[in-house]
């Protein structure tokens, strides 16, 4: 069964560019949906619940007909908000752009403001609930986004930051502005982390 993974920060930590509610809900009411509804279709089929969801997601279309939706919708929900609580961190020395992946951000963008620019764009265009996200395609950088609960990994592509753009992620305290949220959530990524992921690779 998939469990609701621990935060390595409490609800109040990321204030006041992600307020304590929006997060406390965020985790504990839409993640864990996303789980509760992702055990539901597994049990189902009980060979896939030992699975990793990255797993999952990576081969869809070998997921069972009847519940490759709900996988796809909830799996996806429950794999993109483990990697969301990561990305972003109140640490300070996390919060540092430095290391490989600064480089290659640099090379690939021009600069850090180019890429931010692009990134945020890139969320406001995707009209609707998504994500929009840094991508490594073919072993190059790219930005992209997705609708609902879709993850890049479906497609062959390796996510290395992504952002909610659903508005239960920022309407408590944005409201409907979600080009104010996108700037100001740049404050808190968690590049140590998206470092790690580009490493990985
Ligand atoms: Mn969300």
């Amino acid at each position: 069964m998939h469990k609701l993974p621990k935060l390595q920060y409490s609800y109040d930590s990321l204030e006041p560019i992600i307020d304590t509610k929006t997060m406390e809900i965020h985790h504990t009411k839409h993640h864990q949906t996303y789980i509760d509804k992702l055990n539901i279709a597994l049990e189902k089929h009980p060979t896939l619940i030992n699975k990793d969801v990255k797993e999952l997601l990576k081969n869809l279309n070998l997921i069972p007909e009847e519940i490759r939706t709900a996988v796809r919708n909830h799996g996806g929900g429950h794999f993109n908000h483990s990697l969301f609580w990561q990305m972003i961190t109140p640490n300070k020395e996390n919060k540092k752009f430095t290391g490989e992946i600064a480089k290659e951000i640099e090379k690939e963008f021009g600069s850090f403001e180019e890429f931010k620019k692009k990134f945020i764009e890139s969320g406001m265009a995707r009209f609707g609930s998504g994500w929009t996200w840094l991508i490594l395609e073919n072993k190059k950088l790219n930005i992209t986004s997705t609708p609902n609960q879709d993850n890049p990994i479906s497609e062959g592509k390796t996510p290395l930051l992504g952002i909610d753009l659903w508005e239960h992620a920022y309407y408590l305290k944005y409201q409907n502005k979600r080009q104010d949220y996108l700037d100001k959530i740049f404050e808190i990524i968690n590049w140590t982390f998206v470092n790690e992921l580009y490493k990985k690779k």
